[in-house]
């Protein structure tokens, strides 16, 4: 391991980091139900370290990050507040967030908005409305955090089951003063149809329409497999366990050394995707180099493939990320 002398003034490097499994929600569409062991109570390794340390090692590496923290459900980590403002001293950070528990207000008086990429506020319908205080208590954190001056947005997911309330639903949430709705594109089955490939035309028109942004329309258009291509997950960017232990990203599970134990490595040039599938669509949008000829091929067989099959039964070449827009 190399370890230069304090966070020098070098690009940001990226890391998307899984800090812990716990979540209080219980979404029906929670990929993550078959992929976690703990969801109710949090894993013996999380928060195993405290935050001097964690912050200490990445200041160690002599980078500037840019940590975006996932989980679960990352306020639910033990001592959450406490770490972000560990990090946020010499990093930035993002969160991707149900945004349902009360340290939301802690955490919007001691961490700098200005250290804080981006607050990906998912809101979940069905949950809040079986909770006390709902979609009022939602909202309620939401403009408390933006009327701070965080960078946060909703993130409104685009679930087969909502279509028929998107508009009423958005149009509510931007009279209750909320600025930034996104709109994020649902992945998974629902009922025998595999998402995103089962939406309609008509359902494409109307996220459209309700202005869900370029690579939320591109993931409908199948821009989702990357094989071949560099990219710069394993160069610039990481993926980090609650263990602190390294990999390229979500899908490439190269070993990149442990971060918490002071052990790391990057690929010295951004090497080639070998994953059929990319299983961290957002990481693949961002880190892998454009190709126009691949893109141009691409978009002709899924153009030839939607219209053989009626937008219906595609395979899936997607991912299943829940990763947010932000990363
Ligand atoms: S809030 Fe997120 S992590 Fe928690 S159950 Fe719902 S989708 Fe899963
Ligand atoms: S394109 Fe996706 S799967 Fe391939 S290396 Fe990059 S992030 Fe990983």
């Amino acid at each position: 391991m190399s370890v230069q002398p304090g966070p020098a003034q070098s690009p940001e490097y990226e890391l998307l980091w899984r800090l812990n499994q716990r979540c209080n929600y219980r979404c029906e569409y929670c990929f993550r139900d078959g992929v976690d062991d703990y969801r109710s109570a949090e894993h013996p390794d999380c928060g195993k370290y405290p935050p001097e340390h964690i912050a200490g090692a990445f200041d160690s590496t002599g980078k500037r990050w840019r940590i975006h923290m996932t989980g679960g459900e990352p306020f639910l980590y033990p001592g959450f507040v406490e770490l972000a403002a560990a990090l946020t001293q010499n990093h930035r950070i993002s969160v991707n967030t149900n945004l349902s528990t009360s340290n939301v207000y802690t955490f919007g008086e001691v961490v700098p908005p200005g250290r804080v990429h981006s607050i990906n506020a998912t809101v979940h319908l069905e949950e809040l409305t079986r909770r006390e205080s709902g979609v009022d208590g939602y909202v309620d954190r939401f403009l408390f955090l933006q009327n701070r001056g965080f960078n946060i947005r909703l993130m409104y997911l685009t679930h087969p089951s909502l279509p028929d309330r998107l508009v009423r639903d958005v149009e509510t949430f931007r009279s209750r003063g909320i600025r930034n709705v996104y709109l994020k594109t649902f992945h998974g089955r629902y009922g025998d149809r595999e998402y995103p490939m089962a939406f309609t035309r008509n359902e494409r028109r109307l996220f459209k329409e309700q202005g869900a942004p370029r690579r939320e329309l591109d993931i409908f258009d199948m821009e989702t497999c990357f094989l071949g291509r560099r990219c710069d997950a394993g160069h610039i960017a990481l993926d980090m366990d609650l263990a602190g232990n390294l990999t390229r990203c979500s899908s490439v599970r190269e070993d990149h050394g442990n971060l918490l134990e002071g052990r790391y490595h990057f690929d010295p040039a951004p090497a080639r995707c070998p994953a059929r599938i990319c299983r961290c669509t957002y990481q693949g949008m961002k880190f892998a180099h454009r190709s126009v000829v691949l893109e141009a091929a691409w978009r002709l067989y899924a153009w030839k493939r939607r219209a053989e099959e009626g937008v219906r039964r595609l395979p899936q070449r997607g991912s299943r990320s829940d990763h947010p827009p932000g990363i």
